[in-house]
């Protein structure tokens, strides 16, 4: 059990362990591991698993170490094509953003709009009926 942050490095970038088989499920710091997924330029999409405290590595004492990659290294080719994926993923996501902003403008104008027609028919009645003879 003490061995626990040297095996992890050993084991840093060779083994690929699924999420149940692997030897840690709590880390040194007696927290339940975390999974996360890399989303670097060089390991984009990739899960690794690890301390919780994983985030705050530069303060050592809350995190002790302990990470293994679960995915294996992605092929040069993944890696070329992955990064113009996200992008065009996040274009999409502001023009659809955009376009949903536009809808709501069009939808408040609809709205209005048949106010201003449900008016001008009532102005309408009125000034029939009050012309009647
Ligand atoms: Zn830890």
């Amino acid at each position: 059990m003490s061995n626990r942050t040297t095996s992890s490095s050993t084991r840093r970038g060779t083994t690929y362990a699924s999420s149940s088989d692997s030897p840690f499920q709590t880390c040194n710091c007696g927290e339940p591991v975390v999974m996360r997924t890399s989303w670097t330029s060089a390991n984009l999409g990739r899960r690794f698993r690890g301390c919780s405290g994983y985030r705050l590595m530069k303060l050592k004492r809350l995190y002790c170490g302990i990470f293994e990659w679960i995915d294996p290294p992605m092929c040069p080719r993944a890696m070329e094509i992955i990064p113009g994926l996200l992008k065009r993923i996040s274009r999409s996501d502001s023009k659809l953003k955009e376009l949903n902003k536009e809808l709501a403008n069009v939808e408040s104008m609809r709205r209005r709009a048949t106010k201003i027609i449900l008016c001008l028919l009532v102005v309408w009645v009125i000034t029939i009926v009050a012309m009647k003879p």
